[in-house]
């Protein structure tokens, strides 16, 4: 009771100094930011990306502005290639403290035009993909009685969407909602942490198509209180967040990161 806080070292609750950081589709976009960022708040970081090059470059990026980043090239799909990596990290760094499962695709068409390949597809990365890393990076933070894994849904899993069709990605994404809670849940008792966000448009490669749409881009805006979709910088902060000591309370949450969008 009456507490000072004489504890509570605000520099320290947000930071993630020597922590062993794993970001999935770190090589672009959003996984970028969120390497940069997490090397910034102090963790050493693993970047994975089906696209080694791009992984590479983030890597470098990152040495380049004085801190720890190792690419590896990694779909998140492919099982043994996701336990090979989780293991190597451990292996090389002793252990892994976060994982941010970012790596994610759509294939925007009408359902009645969707085929099962393309459905499988998506799935298969947004969230088969974030399973997998999740048990792997488990596996090794279980007998450290501590980690922390941040999943990457969207607004999309939170709501029926509407603006243009999305069924696969808006299926995994909800998925990816409840798969949270579900490991939240399971996890706790190995001092495991386990939460999403859920972040509105960014603006990324990924939506390029979308933003050439004027109409579009327009409509989104007037449908979002603040007024604007989100830049990669809106995401980085949240993330850290959930990865820090400062959410050490918080678990099977999904933190929507949406200008107001889903308060409506
Ligand atoms: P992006 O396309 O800019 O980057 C995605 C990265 O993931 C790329 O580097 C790509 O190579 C990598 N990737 C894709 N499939 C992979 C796989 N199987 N294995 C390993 N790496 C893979 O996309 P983004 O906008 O940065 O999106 C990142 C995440 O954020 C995704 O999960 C996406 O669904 C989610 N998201 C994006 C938005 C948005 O508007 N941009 C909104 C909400 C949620």
């Amino acid at each position: 009771m009456g507490t000072t806080l004489a504890g509570f070292d605000p520099q320290r609750a947000f930071s993630l100094d020597g922590s062993v950081a794993v970001i999935t589709g770190g090589g672009n976009g959003i996984g970028r930011g969120i390497a940069i960022g997490m090397a910034r708040a102090g963790a050493r970081v693993h970047v994975l990306d089906r696209d080694s090059r791009a992984a590479n470059t983030v890597a470098e990026l990152i040495k380049a502005q004085g801190f720890f980043a190792v690419a590896h090239g990694v779909d998140v799909s492919d099982e043994s290639a996701v336990d090979a990596a989780m293991a190597a990290i451990t292996s090389s760094e002793g252990r892994i403290d976060s994982l941010v499962n970012n790596a994610g695709l759509a294939i925007r068409r009408p359902s009645l035009e969707l085929s099962l390949a393309d459905w499988e597809a998506v799935l298969k990365v947004n969230l088969t993909g974030v399973f997998l890393c999740a048990r792997a990076a488990a596996r090794h933070m279980i007998p450290n009685r501590r980690g922390v894994i941040v999943n990457t849904a969207s607004i999309m899993g939170l709501s029926g969407g509407g603006l243009y069709p999305n069924i696969s990605y808006q299926s995994s994404k909800g998925a990816v909602v409840n798969l949270t809670r579900a490991l939240a849940v399971e996890w706790a008792a190995h001092g495991i942490r386990v939460n999403a966000i859920a972040p509105t448009w960014v603006r990324t490669d990924f939506i390029a198509p979308l933003l050439q749409q004027p109409e579009l881009l327009a409509r989104i805006q007037a449908m979002t209180p603040l007024g604007r979709i989100a830049e990669v910088e809106d995401i980085v902060g949240a993330v850290i967040y959930l990865a820090s000591p400062a959410a050490a309370m918080v678990t099977g949450h999904t933190l929507a990161i949406d200008g107001g969008f889903l308060a409506q």
